[in-house]
């Protein structure tokens, strides 16, 4: 069950540390949303937007996040889809679909950091710019804590 029907967008630098329900705190700067579980269970949870996580766009006053937010790795288990500020209830997660989204997530990362490997590779000394540097890191972390989480 969803009890939050509508979230709001809140643009910040630093995404505080209490956050109101039915709010998605995007920080672009940080490249990650976070907002508390629409289901009303109020855990938190992260998004990073990453091209291999979530995306997030905007239109006008209202922000869509795709892909479905699963949160299969909280006890609620619940899965929905923000799209235009609303909060859209998808179905549950069988064992089998959140084992291939992790394969999905995992064979994405791979092929999407390898390609930017050949890439930076190939670019050689001329490239200065290591924002890409931290975008791994972050998801693997996030990667990790899910895997131990599930077969730790
Ligand atoms: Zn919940």
């Amino acid at each position: 069950m969803i009890r939050h029907h509508r979230i709001e967008a809140r643009f910040v630098t630093e995404v505080p540390r209490d956050l109101d329900s039915g709010v998605l705190y995007i920080s672009t700067e940080y490249g990650t949303a976070v907002h508390r579980c629409c289901c009303g269970c109020g855990q938190e949870v992260v998004t990073p937007l990453t091209p291999t996580d979530w995306k997030l766009s905007t239109h006008g006053n209202t922000v869509s996040l795709w892909p479905s937010v699963g949160n299969w790795n909280l006890p609620c288990r619940s899965h929905y889809v923000i799209r235009r500020n609303r909060v859209i209830e998808a179905g549950p997660w069988t064992q089998g679909r959140i084992e291939s989204e992790i394969r999905r997530d995992k064979a994405a990362k791979a092929s999407y950091y390898s390609q930017q490997a050949a890439g930076d590779a190939s670019a050689g000394a001329q490239s200065t710019s290591h924002d890409g540097a931290q975008v791994p890191e972050i998801a693997g972390g996030w990667l990790a804590r899910l895997l131990r989480w599930l077969f730790g």
